[in-house]
């Protein structure tokens, strides 16, 4: 059985309480390695670890940092099969996901802070006639807190740690306890680049447990998150009582808008990606599919033949287009709103039932499920299910496109399908979602800023935002 640790202070650590979860991998259904449960012991090690690092690491030269930074990208890279069958596993996402998603991003995370530290200015503004001169410092915080979600496990973690680190700060960092494994990987890569002890401290165990002894810190000074909605709006309220800093990543119910107009068979192709990609557990994944009534028969029935040929099976299967959802008691969920169609909120028009896959029964497969609804109030429309299960229903004005696209309580993402310039721009600017795509789908670039509006969060992350998130402005004036 493998044993995951702690990372603290640069050495691998047993939680101080010796209490442990077991970890099971979501293809087979066996616990194959256990976990800690850290406690609030664990939490001030880490803590005592990280603010001893802080001087230094906040004072070491840009350069130096972006060369730690870009060895663990490299080392991350050499790492990609080991990395991708550890995440595969722990996940039970596809092996060839894993390949060319969510190492190479996680990698990228780091290069690109890497680099973008050495970028990151600030402003000066000269008051003319008060012979005075004012510049901004940005200072990193201190010892700053992330935590991350099960969906994309090390991406996720990376996205948060990178931009932490280059600014200076020094991180607790702790992974969801449903995939901790690549975290725990990831703390024998920041040795190997020379990454100085304490200033990168990973800390595993249950949210209620281990994040809520981090979050309720006193000394830390800002929390990056990335989960469930539920869970940012407890954080926002701890951390508003101690005015600790915060970002929060939070769910979505992503509307993907289809036109007649669009070009179809790119749209039909990135839509069985954003239906059902990893699952369909991506914060960013469309789930509520609109289709303008024109082509409405149309794209049901080659949405429905495509979903029919999706290739569900073991993660290390190659060809597997879906594999294994990420734990017993997220299946149940999806299931249970699986029911509700059967109660009457829709229609399901495809899928809807597990799958045994042959030498793996334990394991927690589900189809691609596609339900047909009519009403824009149901929970299935309104409640994120963060699964392999799309709505589709069809419209017949760009207002009323407008008007259930935007009726649900999120705002992370929209997708638009048109080749209508003016329809874009009206949709561009209408949209309520902290990302727009047009004719595509998850196409990320790391300058951008990445955030969601209403319930889908606060703040935004990715390029520079994230820099400034993770530090302290100061205003500096000078008369002369
Ligand atoms: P979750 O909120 O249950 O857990 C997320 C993390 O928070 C885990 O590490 C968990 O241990 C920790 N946590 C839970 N309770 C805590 C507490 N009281 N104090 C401190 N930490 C605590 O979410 P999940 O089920 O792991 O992830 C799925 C959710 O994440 C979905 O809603 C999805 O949309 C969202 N998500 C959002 C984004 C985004 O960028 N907006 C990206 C990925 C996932």
């Amino acid at each position: 059985m493998i044993k995951i640790l702690n990372f603290i202070d640069g050495q691998f650590q047993e939680p101080v309480e010796n209490q442990w979860l077991d970890n099971v991998s979501p293809a087979s259904g066996e616990i194959y390695s256990q976990s800690p449960n850290s406690t609030a012991s664990d939490i001030e090690l880490a803590y005592q670890a990280a603010a001893k690092a802080f001087p230094a690491w906040s004072q070491t030269d840009i350069n130096q940092r972006a060369r730690v930074l870009s060895k663990i990208a490299n080392l991350l890279e050499e790492g990609l099969e080991k990395f991708a069958r550890a995440e595969s596993k722990d996940n039970g996402k596809p092996i060839n996901l894993a390949k060319t998603v969510d190492i190479p991003r996680a990698a990228s995370n780091f290069r690109f802070f890497a680099q973008a530290i050495t970028q990151f200015s600030s402003e000066s503004h000269e008051s003319v006639g008060q012979n005075a001169i004012n510049y901004t410092l940005r200072k990193p915080l201190g010892v700053v807190a992330c935590i991350s979600p099960w969906n994309l496990p090390l991406y996720l973690f990376t996205w948060k740690i990178a931009p932490a680190l280059a600014a200076g700060n020094c991180v607790i960092a702790k992974p969801s306890e449903v995939t901790p494994m690549t975290a725990f990987l990831l703390g024998e890569i920041c040795q190997e680049a020379g990454l100085p002890k304490g200033v990168l401290n990973i800390v595993h165990g249950e949210g209620p447990v281990t994040g809520q002894a981090l979050i309720e810190h006193a000394d830390i000074k800002a929390i990056s998150f990335t989960g469930g909605t539920a869970t940012g709006v407890h954080i926002a309220k701890l951390a508003g009582a101690h005015l600790k800093k915060v970002s929060l990543e939070l769910g979505g119910k992503n509307p993907n808008i289809i036109f007649a107009d669009c070009d179809y068979e790119k749209m039909l192709d990135t839509t069985m990606r954003s239906s059902f990609a990893n699952q369909g557990q991506i914060c960013l994944c469309g789930s509520r599919i609109l289709v303008e009534e024109s082509i409405y028969e149309k794209f049901k029935t080659d949405f429905i033949a495509r979903t029919k040929s999706l290739v569900i099976a073991h993660p290390d299967n190659e060809d597997a287009d879906l594999g294994a959802i990420v734990s017993h008691a997220h299946m149940q969920k999806i299931l249970s709103y699986i029911d509700l169609a059967k109660q009457g909120q829709g229609k399901i028009l495809c899928g809807g039932k597990q799958v045994a896959i042959e030498g793996y029964e334990n394991g927690y497969y589900l189809e691609p499920t596609v339900i047909e609804i009519d009403s824009i109030d149901c929970q299935l429309n309104q409640e994120e299910i963060f699964g392999p299960v799309v709505t589709i229903m069809p419209f017949s004005t760009e207002a009323e496109a407008l008007q259930i696209a935007n009726s649900t309580a999120y705002g992370l993402s929209a997708s638009v399908w048109t080749n209508d310039l003016k329809r874009t721009m009206k949709f561009t600017q209408e949209l309520q979602a902290g990302i727009v795509w047009v004719n595509t789908w998850m196409l990320r670039d790391l300058r951008t800023p990445f955030g969601g509006l209403k319930a889908s969060g606060i703040g935004r992350e990715g390029g520079l935002e994230a820099l400034r998130f993770f530090t302290e402005t100061k205003n500096v004036c000078i008369q002369y």
